[in-house]
């Protein structure tokens, strides 16, 4: 490869907003087919709000919401800031909690007043022995509206979902939309509920869906549409997506992007908006053409 078409790219690529690390992911971005984008803050603003808390015992809703947000204080998951948010609107109180461990995609675990609280998808609850059948209906419910399920259990025990509402970004029909042009496939993969997947997937235009995954599966869905040495880029945004991000052809870290999940992208997308993206690998496949 002629170093000066390179580093053209490269330079190009820092006018557009976008920081390319290596010469490498310059030329690997230029044969990418499919891109691969995660769901909450990346395509979705990643700015949650609550939108109902329903207890499912006799529990007071505010009581619910109170040891959800003692426990959320150990994460740092745009669900756990919505719900912190809400406490902080409705009560005065939050209590302290400790033990705190947080499993990445799933929820956080603490403890609260001598009690075991737990926080997190249907799915962490099924894997935590929680039974789920009283409150199958408010799972539903929320589901339906195509929201991101929260359940609250007490030392094993339910007493509470919350539904946590989150928004498309504005211009990422027209992202996706510029991708397709560019004849890429593209494809949503996030560790939320099917129903909520599938919402943002058909606003967005997003031809396939990958929901439930979790972080750790996530890198396997990659290799799995590397087969047949298929190029895939993965766009992702938090800690979450920081083996999804290595184990992709190119990966790229939207700029609200953490720390780790910058060191393991190929290509730093510096700009928060995800137009980026067509325009790094339209700049990678002109680069390619001036190389050949
Ligand atoms: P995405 O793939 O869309 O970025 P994540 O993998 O970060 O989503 O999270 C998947 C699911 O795990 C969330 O939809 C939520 O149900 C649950 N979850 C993750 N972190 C938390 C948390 N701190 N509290 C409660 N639930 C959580
Ligand atoms: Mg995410």
């Amino acid at each position: 490869a002629t170093p000066t078409a390179l580093m053209v790219g490269i330079g190009r690529g820092a006018r557009l907003g976008i920081l390319i690390k290596g010469h490498d992911a310059l030329e690997a971005s230029g044969m990418i087919s499919t891109v691969v984008l995660d769901k909450t803050g990346t395509l979705t603003t990643g700015r949650m709000s609550v939108h109902a808390v329903t207890a499912t015992t006799s529990m007071p809703v505010h009581e619910v919401l109170r040891v959800a947000a003692a426990v959320e204080r150990g994460s740092e998951h745009a669900v756990a800031t919505a719900i912190l948010a809400e406490a902080e609107r409705r009560i005065s109180d939050v209590p302290g909690a400790s033990d705190f461990t947080t499993h990445p995609g799933l929820g956080v675990h603490a403890r609260v007043d001598d009690h075991d609280v737990i926080v997190g998808s249907p799915a962490f609850m099924r894997e935590c022995d929680v039974e789920l059948t009283s409150v199958d209906a408010a799972i539903d419910a929320a589901v339906d509206g195509a929201r991101t399920v929260v359940v609250v259990a007490i030392d094993a025990c339910v007493v509470g979902v919350i539904e946590i509402a989150d928004t498309i970004k504005s211009d990422a029909a027209e992202a996706v939309a510029a991708l397709r042009s560019q004849g890429i496939r593209t494809v949503l993969l996030t560790g939320d509920s099917e129903r909520a997947a599938h919402r943002i997937a058909a606003e967005a235009g997003i031809d396939e869906v990958h929901a439930g995954v979790r972080p750790a599966q996530k890198a396997d869905v990659i290799r799995e549409l590397q087969g047949g040495g298929t190029k895939v880029a993965m766009v992702g945004d938090g800690i979450n997506d920081a083996v999804a991000l290595a184990a992709a052809d190119l990966g790229l870290a939207i700029a609200t992007g953490t720390d780790i999940a910058m060191k393991s992208a190929d290509i730093i997308v510096v700009r928060d908006d995800l137009f980026a993206v067509p325009e790094a690998i339209a700049l990678a496949r002109r680069t390619r053409r001036t190389i050949r």
